[in-house]
C-alpha cells in the first residue's frame, strides 16, 4: 500500500472505532415526504425541503423553461458571460424580501459564508461567533485572517464581556450568528445582540439558511449583513447576501468565491424565483413546518419548537446511530447527527418537519422515537 493510501486507512480505522465515519446512502425521493432508502419506501423526516417546493410542479416547470431557454450551465464566472438575465430578477426579489437595498447571489450557502467574511475583515479584525454558528462561516473566518473568538451559544452577557474586553484592540468586529441553529433548532436573540453590537460598532451578520421561507423576515435595521440560502425552504440550490448597495457592489469585486467560480445554473435561479412566487402567495404553507414542529415537541413533552429542526440528543455516537436504524426499520428516515457537526457526547437525531407532512404523520413519528429512546 502506498503512503498515501496507508495515511487514508489509518484515518478511516480511527474514525470506525470512534463510530464517526460517515458514508454515502443512496436515497430517492418519492414526492413531498417520501423516500426510498435500502429498497424500502419511508417516510422522511431529515430534509431541509421544508416547503417541499424542490418537487413542486410550478417549481420544476419553471426550472425546465429556464433549460429551454438559457441552458444547462452558465458558461463562467458571472463577472465575464455567465450573469444570464434570470439573475437580476432573483436579486431584486430576495432583496425586496428582505428589505434591503440589493442582494448578490452565490453559488450555494457555503460558497457564500467562506466569500461574504473575507471581504469584509482581515488580519487587525476581530470576529466574534457564536460557538454553534454553522461550519461554512467559521470556515469563512478562518480564510479571512481576523482574529476569532467564540462567544457561548446564544450568551449576551459572554459576547458583551468580549466586546468590552477585545473590541478596543481591533480595526473592525463582525459578529456572526445563525438565525436559527442548524442542529439545535433555536433561535438567536436578534435584537438583543444587534444592540449589543452597535453599541460597540460591530458589524452583524446572521445566516438565515433554515429561517427564509419558514420564518417571519428580520428586521433589515437589525441585521446589515443577511446570508441565507437557496438550498432549504426554496428548494434550490444556492446562496445570498442581501445588504446595502456599497456592500453588495463591494462583493461584486473582492468576495473571491464570487469572482473565482461559474455563475449557477439557468435552471437553479428560475426555480428559487418560482419558489418565492409559491411562498408569498401562500403564507399558510410556509408556517406549516413550524407548527408540525411544535406538534411534535408537545407530543413528546420537548422544549417548544422555535423553528421546524428538532433534535432528539441521545448521547454517544453510536446510540444514535441505533436509534436511527431502529427508526428506518419502522418506516422513518431520520439521520443522526454524530461529532464533529455536534458536540461530543450529543449526538442526536436531527428531526426537520415540512409543510407536507401530516399531523397523522408527525403522531406516527413521536410514538416511533419514544419507543427507540434508550
Ligand atoms: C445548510 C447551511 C449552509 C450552507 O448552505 P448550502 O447552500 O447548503 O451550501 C449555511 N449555513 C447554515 C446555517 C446551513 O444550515
Amino acid at each position: 500500500m502506498s503512503s498515501l493510501d496507508q495515511f487514508a486507512a489509518a484515518k478511516l480505522a480511527d474514525l470506525d472505532a470512534k463510530s464517526l465515519r460517515r458514508s454515502l446512502k443512496e436515497t430517492r425521493r418519492d414526492g413531498a415526504v417520501h423516500a426510498w432508502r435500502d429498497g424500502r419506501r419511508v417516510l422522511s423526516f431529515c430534509d431541509n425541503d421544508y416547503l417541499n417546493l424542490s418537487q413542486d410542479a410550478r417549481v420544476k416547470q419553471a426550472a425546465i423553461r429556464a433549460i429551454e431557454q438559457h441552458g444547462t450551465g452558465s458558461g463562467a464566472s458571472r463577472l465575464v458571460t455567465g450573469n444570464h438575465p434570470l439573475y437580476a430578477v432573483l436579486e431584486a426579489r430576495l432583496a425586496a424580501l428582505k428589505g434591503t437595498e440589493d442582494a448578490i447571489v452565490f453559488g450555494s450557502g457555503y460558497l457564500a459564508n467562506i466569500g461574504i467574511v473575507p471581504a469584509l475583515v482581515g488580519k487587525g479584525d476581530l470576529i466574534l461567533a457564536d460557538e454553534l454558528a454553522h461550519a461554512c462561516l467559521n470556515a469563512g473566518a478562518r480564510l479571512s485572517g481576523a482574529r476569532t473568538v467564540p462567544f457561548r451559544h446564544n450568551d449576551l452577557a459572554h459576547l458583551a464581556d468580549l466586546l468590552a474586553t477585545e473590541r478596543g484592540q481591533f480595526r473592525h468586529c463582525l459578529v456572526l450568528i445563525d438565525r436559527v441553529y442548524s442542529m439545535d433548532g433555536d433561535l438567536a436573540p436578534v435584537a438583543a445582540i444587534s444592540a449589543l453590537a452597535a453599541r460597540h460598532d460591530a458589524w452583524l451578520m446572521s445566516d438565515d439558511a433554515h429561517g427564509i421561507g419558514v420564518l417571519p423576515k428580520e428586521d433589515p435595521a437589525l441585521v446589515p449583513l443577511q446570508m441565507g440560502t437557496l438550498s432549504k425552504a426554496l428548494g434550490s440550490y444556492g446562496g445570498y447576501l442581501c445588504a446595502s448597495a456599497p456592500i453588495v457592489a463591494l462583493l461584486r469585486s473582492r468576495a473571491r468565491s464570487f469572482v473565482y467560480t461559474t455563475g449557477l445554473p439557468p435552471a437553479s435561479v428560475a426555480a428559487a424565483i418560482a419558489a418565492l412566487d409559491v411562498i408569498e402567495g401562500d403564507p399558510d404553507w410556509a408556517v406549516t413546518p413550524v407548527v408540525r414542529a411544535r406538534q411534535f415537541t408537545q407530543l413528546l413533552n420537548l422544549p417548544n419548537a422555535e423553528s421546524p429542526i428538532v433534535p432528539v440528543v441521545i448521547g454517544e455516537a453510536a446510540a444514535a446511530l441505533a436509534a436511527s436504524e431502529q427508526l428506518l426499520a419502522e418506516g422513518f428516515l431520520v439521520t443522526a447527527i454524530r461529532p464533529p457537526t455536534v458536540p461530543a457526547g450529543t449526538a442526536r437525531l436531527r428531526i426537520t418537519f415540512s409543510a407536507g407532512h401530516s399531523e397523522a404523520d408527525v403522531a406516527a413519528l413521536a410514538e416511533a422515537v419514544r419507543r427507540v429512546l434508550p
